[in-house]
């Protein structure tokens, strides 16, 4: 195994020095549309009693789900154990917008050689995504449909034109498409100029997340509605019983509590995502923000003549707070936008069905004016990771226990790759994508609140007032 990564989240002082404790237990509102559009969940297996495992994942997001299934391959003949405090694909990864992206989605331009860089992690995320939804035949609404940029103002206009250079610095396909093009394939004359680029695949993320842990090889076990409260690491002299002794983990290994029970462990993996801070991992390196998304019901067919030539898309804005739009394959119109920061703990349902749901329905008026009889069915939110440096969070915290979180550069894609990542990091399976992961930057420090507060709000403010016309 490598050594322990400097430079990235340390446990934080405030954590007793023998045991990790969570203070925030993940508690997302069931408003999530795509995962109400399912069939009903089969009923979840919680753990009870005591487990043993020699490596336990915590979190079933994007990244969880990834190294586990990773771990799981690699390591045939040990138990992975995968703890979800809700269920898997709950949280962030099955309630985004569904662009599994091959490049950054949108915002200011990158460096061209950081952008080759982490394109091979995006393309490896995509093709395990897809690889997967093939073998094992996910009803997840997958296409490779690609996506639409649109601009309806000068923060868009000058971030599209940005955009299609570093496409084609790339040598990325794109085509431009002028406002009645786009309104020939969206039904909209709300944008002057589109650009289209193919490579990305669009989704239902709740079936997609669900699918994909329901398929996980055989030795990986997955307790949902099961949060991890404690990660206790045990006296060294303690062997747990594990044959072969601790190759990698912490000499003791680690005693992992749950409400009801408790995995013995040589190593843990946190994949919780914006709540890894809440267990004093990667504190104050990232800014958990959240956004929002709605969903109407089906479209009728005189509701989807409005669109267009009425075939599914995908559509980001131009400028970085720009609406994110979709037109589903099974005719469902989804908005997005609006961000806001959550410091500290689960998102309240009130501030989801409010006035965030009232500006999705004026994003969607201001595009389809005749909608105005469509409601939204489903309104919700979720919460992400931005970094300050597009850094990662990745490799060793301390003997023992791993951490990765995908940042807010396309993280679906990146998250699939990181997790896989890192069973290979722990695993020590050497490769040149390998590298490149542990030649990312870490996440760095971000300043202390309140001044990130202030910071925060000044830049989301700005960012707003930009692009006011794609909103
Ligand atoms: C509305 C919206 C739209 C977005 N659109 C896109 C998009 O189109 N494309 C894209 O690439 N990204 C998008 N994102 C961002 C993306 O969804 C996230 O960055 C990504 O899913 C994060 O993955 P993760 O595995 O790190 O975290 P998560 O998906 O949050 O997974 C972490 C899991 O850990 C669990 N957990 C936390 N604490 C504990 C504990 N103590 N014990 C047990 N389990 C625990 C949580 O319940 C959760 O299920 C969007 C996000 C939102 C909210």
């Amino acid at each position: 195994m490598r050594e322990t990564r400097p430079g990235f989240g340390r446990v934080s002082r405030q954590q007793d020095k023998t045991m990790l404790r969570a203070d925030v237990i993940p508690k997302h509102t069931d408003s999530n549309g795509w995962w109400h559009i399912l069939p009903k969940a089969p009923p979840s297996r919680a753990l009870e009693g005591a487990a043993q495992a020699r490596t336990l994942v915590i979190g079933a997001g994007v990244c969880g789900i990834a190294a586990a299934f990773r771990l799981g391959e690699l390591t045939p003949d040990d138990e992975i154990i995968v703890l979800e405090a809700e269920r898997a694909g709950f949280g962030a990864s099955g309630r985004n917008a569904g662009f599994m992206l091959n490049l950054h989605s949108h915002g200011p331009p990158k460096e061209l050689n950081i952008l080759r860089r982490n394109m091979n992690l995006w393309a490896s995320g995509l093709s395990d995504l897809r690889r997967r939804v093939q073998e094992f035949q996910l009803d997840c609404q997958w296409s490779e449909a690609g996506r639409f940029y649109g601009s309806a103002g000068p923060d868009g206009e000058k971030h599209i034109d940005e955009i299609a250079k570093t496409l084609d610095a790339l040598g990325l396909e794109r085509s431009w498409l002028d406002r009645d093009a786009m309104e020939r394939r969206t039904g909209t004359r709300f944008y002057n100029r589109g650009l289209y680029t193919p490579g990305n695949a669009l989704v239902n993320p709740a079936a997609l997340m669900r699918g994909c842990a329901a398929h996980f090889p055989i030795n990986v076990t997955l307790f949902e509605e099961t949060p991890a409260l404690t990660i206790d690491r045990k006296p060294r002299g303690f062997t747990g019983g594990f044959p072969g002794g601790f190759t990698g983990g912490f000499p003791g290994g680690f005693l992992v509590k749950t409400p009801k029970g408790e995995v013995s462990c040589e190593r843990v993996v946190l994949a919780n995502g914006v709540f890894m801070g809440h267990f004093g991992v990667a504190k104050g390196r990232y800014v958990p923000m959240a956004t929002y998304a709605s969903l109407t019901a089906p479209l009728a067919d005189e509701q989807l003549a409005q669109f267009g030539s009425a075939e599914e898309f995908g559509l980001l804005g131009g400028s970085e707070y720009g609406a994110t739009i979709r037109l589903t394959q099974d005719r469902r119109l989804m908005v997005r936008n609006y961000f806001n920061h959550m410091p500290n703990a689960p998102m309240p349902g009130a501030r989801v069905s409010g006035p965030i749901a009232k500006l999705h329905r004026q994003a969607m008026l201001a595009r389809w004016p005749d909608m105005v009889d469509v409601p939204f069915e489903h309104s919700w939110g979720g919460i992400m990771a931005f970094t300050g440096n597009d850094g990662c969070v990745f490799g060793a915290v301390e003997p023992g226990i791993f951490a990765v979180l995908t940042n807010d550069v396309s993280p679906m894609t990146r998250g699939t790759a990181s997790g896989r990542l890192l069973a290979d990091y722990m695993e020590g399976v050497d490769s040149k994508l390998l590298d490149l992961q542990l030649g990312m930057a870490g996440a760095r420090r971000l300043p202390p609140r309140p001044f990130l507060d202030i910071g925060i709000a000044y830049r989301r403010a700005k960012l707003r007032w930009a692009a006011k016309q794609e909103f």
